[in-house]
């Protein structure tokens, strides 16, 4: 069952299922910023359980001077990061629908995620990204994936080459953000159980459907909710700028910094973020607030921490630069927080596609990680190329129908 109601972030009016595509197209942000927000429905309607570990490191809560820190391990799920829990409601709804394809612009964790769901459900997927992105090798596995890799092109470019697909039966998982934001419910619910229960939730963010996808679960739960810190990386992260000019949409022209001092929090450096109407309302909510200002010696320092926690670093608990921004933020902005304070940091990926980014970022930290990790990341890394193609940014809508058609076909 889907919610019957949203509210209109932009305009605070109340939309329902039925006027719903047409309000997103009246508003020029409207198409591609998620701007409606859920109303309540019940809860137990989309629920599943999940393995996700929350560990408790008193070692952290000593170092970063807190009551407790909790450490929530995203890389646990199947594809291996949050992406999963989002991946999995946009399959929930087409399922309804009948729709055995999905579309997709991303270079990263969702992408990942995308493919891997789809292959298990014996769906298809069909991923737009720019031929430069790390992750192609990896998608490239996938044979029930057609990878679309565009020439020269940044992530503007492919999302709008995505959504010129407008081919029945292909659920775009780009631009149902409404509905896709309550698909958190299964960690919400792990979170909703601890005891004490968090202050604060800290998370890198891309998106930041993940954040608001909690805010949205913990609003009909708690009575008070923990408060909501994104975290981002120095000059690319927008939405730092839009709490402080008190908008809900902002986006820079370009980066702040060199790229090179970023670069590795590849999940994490935007432009402009396509779900900020919904994490600015997340922040409003839980009385949050935003850390950015990272650079990579402040990921190099989360590391030599955590090379530290014994505990974790058995349990092979690494997250890749993305997901560790959490616990960066929370010591290089140790003063915001105090000696009550319990602190959730998620981790939101695994490592074991980022490796040579760490090597890059902490070298030192490589050669702590235990030896049962490494052989994950050797199985992912001995597959083979398929199913990619290469195009160029400007591909007239003719060709690019015509190769997807093409594709289509033979999988069926
Ligand atoms: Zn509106």
């Amino acid at each position: 069952m889907q919610s019957n109601s949203f509210q209109c972030l932009i305009c605070n009016r109340t939309v329902t299922r039925d006027q719903k595509e047409l309000h997103k197209q009246k508003d020029p942000d409207g198409y591609k910023y998620a701007i409606l927000w859920p109303e309540y429905y019940p809860l137990t309607d989309y629920c599943y359980d999940v393995d996700i570990p929350i560990y408790c490191s008193s070692f952290f809560s000593k170092a970063l001077g807190v009551k407790k820190v909790y450490i929530l391990y995203e890389g646990k799920n199947i594809s291996g990061s949050m992406k999963d829990y989002v991946v999995l409601k946009a399959i929930n709804l087409a399922e309804k629908k009948k729709n055995s394809f999905f579309n997709l612009a991303s270079s990263g964790n969702h992408a990942l995620s995308l493919a891997n769901q789809t292959q298990r459900y014996g769906y298809y997927s069909m991923i737009f990204l720019p031929e430069s992105s790390s992750k192609l090798k990896y998608l490239a596995a996938y044979d029930n994936t057609l990878v679309i890799a565009v020439k020269e092109a940044t992530y503007e470019d492919v999302y709008s080459l995505s959504n010129r697909i407008n081919i029945k039966g292909v659920f775009n998982a780009n631009i149902s953000n409404e509905l896709l934001i309550t698909g958190f419910q299964p960690v919400a619910r792990k979170i909703c159980s601890l005891s004490p229960l968090p202050s604060h939730i800290l998370a890198g963010v891309g998106n930041g459907t993940y954040l608001s996808g909690l805010t949205w679960s913990f609003q009909h739960t708690f009575t008070k909710l923990p408060k909501i810190i994104p975290v981002g990386m120095k000059g690319a992260f927008p939405l730092e700028e839009a709490v402080h000019k008190n908008k809900n949409i902002y986006k820079y022209k370009e980066y702040g910094v060199d790229t090179k001092y970023i670069k590795e929090a590849s999940g994490s450096i935007a432009l402009e973020s396509y779900n900020m109407p919904q994490l600015i309302y997340a922040l409003k909510l839980s009385n949050g607030f935003p850390l950015g200002g990272l650079q990579h010696i402040d990921l190099h320092n989360a590391y030599g921490l955590l090379m530290n926690e014994k505990h974790l670093m058995n349990n092979c608990i690494i997250p890749e630069p993305t997901g560790i921004m959490g616990l960066a933020a929370a010591i290089k902005y140790k003063d915001h927080f105090s000696s009550d304070d319990v602190l959730l940091i998620s981790f939101t990926g695994s490592a074991f596609k980022s490796l040579d980014s760490i090597k890059r970022i902490a070298p030192e930290f490589i050669t702590e990680v235990p030896i049962h990790f490494w052989q994950k990341c050797e199985y992912v890394n001995n597959k083979y190329f398929q199913n990619i193609i290469n195009v160029n940014k400007n591909i007239s809508q003719e060709k690019l129908m015509t190769i997807i058609q093409n594709w289509m076909n033979n999988c069926l």
